[in-house]
């Protein structure tokens, strides 16, 4: 039987549609949602997915500050123009692009991230506030994960789950949000032994470990329902022998889908719904600025 398909791009739309309503409702009271996007130097990859939150964000009615700064700044300047946004009324959401020249340092920078404008997740506060189980920005595609799972009619409750990474931004956060749904949770990575013999025991797969079709059915058990995060842009062969490039994930695609129940492709499933989780994030941070703009 073929696995259900889950579909990211109209998951994502979902997603803007109900984002879309909540900023009529707050424009509607005089709030603005607005998003910052920190980008320093030029990197094609960086710029190519500005373009794509200025077109999401522009279709849900959010405002969308791209701040380019010169490649040469200095880490004090990067971290003046942070407090600049911080203490800025008119901005409710801050995201800095990555990578980074080598003379800078992401963590500090996104550290500097006042909390409750931290869009991505990624500051210490919002990450602990997960850990805690409490309201936290959550990191955005760690939550697009999740949001592909949770679309599906089936319980998280007492399932088995596995995770295959423990980056901070999505393994490990992904992990919490698993715990959070009552999963009972096993994280791997690049050391643990036997890999297949602990994903062979999940019901529940979540592959982000950055390795092109790292997992394979020897892998997966009948019926699991595989969740991949992996995104990578590999040389593939045309039928005539030609190259071509393809985007793939961490999961071989085909093999995985013959046993899974349910699966996310690459591209098309998790991918889609990470800007709209940015997104979601502004209007939250948005609202509580309004609501208690000291927290
Ligand atoms: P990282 O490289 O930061 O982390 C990868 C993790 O996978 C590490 O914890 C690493 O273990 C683990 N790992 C690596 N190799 C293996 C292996 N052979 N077996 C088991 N575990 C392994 O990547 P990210 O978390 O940032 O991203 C993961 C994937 O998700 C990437 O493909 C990335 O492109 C994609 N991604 C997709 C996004 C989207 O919007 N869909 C957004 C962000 C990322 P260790 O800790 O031991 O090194």
């Amino acid at each position: 039987m073929s696995p259900y398909l889950i579909n990211g791009s109209i998951l994502a739309e979902r997603q803007r549609e109900q984002i879309r309503n909540e900023v009529r409702s707050l424009r509607s009271e005089g709030v603005l949602p607005c998003l910052a996007a920190i980008r320093i130097g030029e990197d094609p990859a960086a710029s190519a997915y500005a373009r794509s939150q200025a077109r999401e964000a522009s279709s849900c009615q959010i405002e969308y500050r791209l701040v380019e700064l010169q490649p040469d700044i200095l880490v004090t300047g990067a971290l003046a123009v942070i407090e600049e946004l911080n203490t800025d009324p008119s901005i409710s959401g801050i995201m800095l692009h990555l990578p980074l020249p080598a003379h800078l340092d992401a963590f500090l920078l996104q550290q500097a991230i006042a909390p409750r404008k931290d869009v991505e997740g990624v500051g210490a506060t919002n990450l602990g506030l997960l850990l805690m189980g409490r309201k936290a920005l959550v990191p955005c595609t760690a939550a697009a994960a999740m949001a592909c799972l949770k679309s599906l009619a089936n319980p998280i409750e007492g399932r088995q789950a596995v995770v295959v990474g423990r980056s901070v931004i999505v393994g490990k956060p992904l992990a919490l949000l698993l715990l959070e749904s009552h999963a009972t949770v096993t994280i791997c990575h690049s050391r643990t032994r036997n890999l297949s013999e602990l994903t062979r025991r999940a019901e529940i797969l979540m592959v982000a470990a950055g390795r092109p079709g790292l997992i394979g059915a020897e892998h997966v058990s009948p019926g699991c329902i595989v969740i991949d995060v992996g995104i990578h842009r590999v040389e593939s062969k045309q039928s005539d022998g030609k190259p071509i490039m393809k985007t793939v994930g961490d999961v071989r695609f085909d093999e995985v889908a013959a046993i899974a129940s349910a699966i996310t492709p690459v591209p098309g499933g998790v991918g889609p719904l990470t800007v709209a989780m940015l997104l979601e994030n502004t209007v939250r941070a948005a609202k509580r600025e309004k609501q208690d703009p000291r927290a």
